[in-house]
């Protein structure tokens, strides 16, 4: 995962690296700031290459969540607890038990999310008192909603028209959020083009959604209406910006763009670009909401209504000749003063 440009330990209200060798953990946390002196905290385990790209994540996640929650106008701030390893060998008992000693580090009462490398069960595991009483069963199946929802307003924008029949969507990821995106565009009428770095994901989307499995090497280069980045972020680059063909990027992965100034080269492709912290932001929503007590419609609204901020988003970006980012930024900061901007490369 690239590191996070422009960030570091001035721009969070806390950043911190922790091991325990007996347990084999070690853990970035990051509070890039409370709300109303709340954080959600986003649990991500992944087996990054060295500790401070865990802590870059660690910073750029915990932005990503403020961002999110700012548009959303949800009362939270951003926080990440980010764990160097790999969830598929090393998720143990003792692991879990010592990333809950770490959890100690936050309040008792902050929601926790699972992220990559980490599942539902896990958070139940890490926080069972709040978990079991307050948060929805599969926060990711509403951030695929929301997905939805935007890849909707972008198709809106471009072709004039929200019908997914016959539209060609390719998706990079199968994992929670990716699989039930998948589902969801199938169920629409869309033709698939995935690719998972697992074998076995590609080989379900195929069986269930007819999708044409794909190297994720090539992924990006499809011929398709709309390329939607699931997996991890810093997946567009300067070599793989020029090799796109698609005119819509809407996709859950934080921090898509491996360098903020790269949202340049994308308007200057005729590339629309959804903005990350607007359209994964469902699964925030609704853990908003489910805590609350509100009810699933009332949840369901909010979370269809990243259509409608999106399309203003796109057409105010249009006005002002701006990247759409650029405005989402701003309404962002404007909701809930201050999340600074990242600083272009
Ligand atoms: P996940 O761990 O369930 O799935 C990620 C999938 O991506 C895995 O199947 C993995 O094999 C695959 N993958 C990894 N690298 C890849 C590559 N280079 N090419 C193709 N596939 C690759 O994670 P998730 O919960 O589905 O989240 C997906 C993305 O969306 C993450 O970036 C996450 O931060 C973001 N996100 C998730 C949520 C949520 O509700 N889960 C909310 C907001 C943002």
């Amino acid at each position: 995962m690239p590191t996070a440009a422009g960030e570091n330990s001035e721009t969070h209200d806390r950043v911190a690296f922790h091991a325990d060798p007996a347990a084999g953990l070690r853990v970035a946390t990051a509070v890039h700031r409370r709300v109303a002196a709340a954080c959600v905290v986003c649990c991500r385990m992944h087996p990054y290459p060295s500790d401070e790209l865990a802590t870059a994540d660690a910073l750029r996640l915990s932005r990503g969540i403020s961002l999110s929650c700012a548009f959303a106008g949800l009362p939270y701030g951003g926080a990440a607890l980010v764990v160097r390893g790999d969830p598929r060998r090393q998720k143990t008992a003792a692991l879990m038990a010592a990333i809950r000693r770490r959890l100690s580090e936050f309040r008792d009462d902050d929601p926790v999310l699972e992220d990559i490398g980490m599942a539902p069960a896990d958070v139940l595991a890490l926080r069972p008192a709040i978990a079991a009483a307050t948060r929805p069963l599969d926060p990711s199946m509403m951030t695929a909603r929301g997905l939805l929802r935007g890849i909707e307003a972008a198709l809106a924008r471009v072709r004039g028209t929200t019908d997914l029949h016959g539209c060609r969507v390719a998706v990079q990821g199968l994992g929670r959020v990716g699989m039930a995106l998948a589902d969801c565009l199938h169920d629409a009428g869309a033709e698939l083009i995935v690719a998972d770095l697992s074998p076995a994901k590609v080989a379900l989307a195929e069986k269930w959604y007819r999708a044409r499995g794909v190297s994720p090497d090539i992924v990006h280069t499809a011929a398709v209406d709309v390329f939607a980045p699931c997996a991890v972020g810093g997946t567009l680059t300067a070599s793989t910006i020029p090799e796109l063909r698609s005119r819509i990027i809407a996709g859950s992965a934080g921090d898509q763009l491996a360098e903020p100034s790269l949202r340049h080269a994308l308007a200057d492709r005729g590339v629309l670009m959804t903005p990350d912290f607007v359209v994964n932001a469902g699964g925030l929503i609704t853990l908003h909401g489910t805590t609350r007590g509100d009810a699933p419609d009332a949840v369901r609204a909010r979370v269809d209504a990243i259509h409608a901020a999106l399309l203003d988003v796109f057409e105010s970006a249009a006005r002002k000749g701006l990247p759409p980012l650029d405005v989402a930024e701003a309404r962002a900061r404007r909701n809930d003063d201050p999340v600074p901007p990242r600083r272009a490369a």
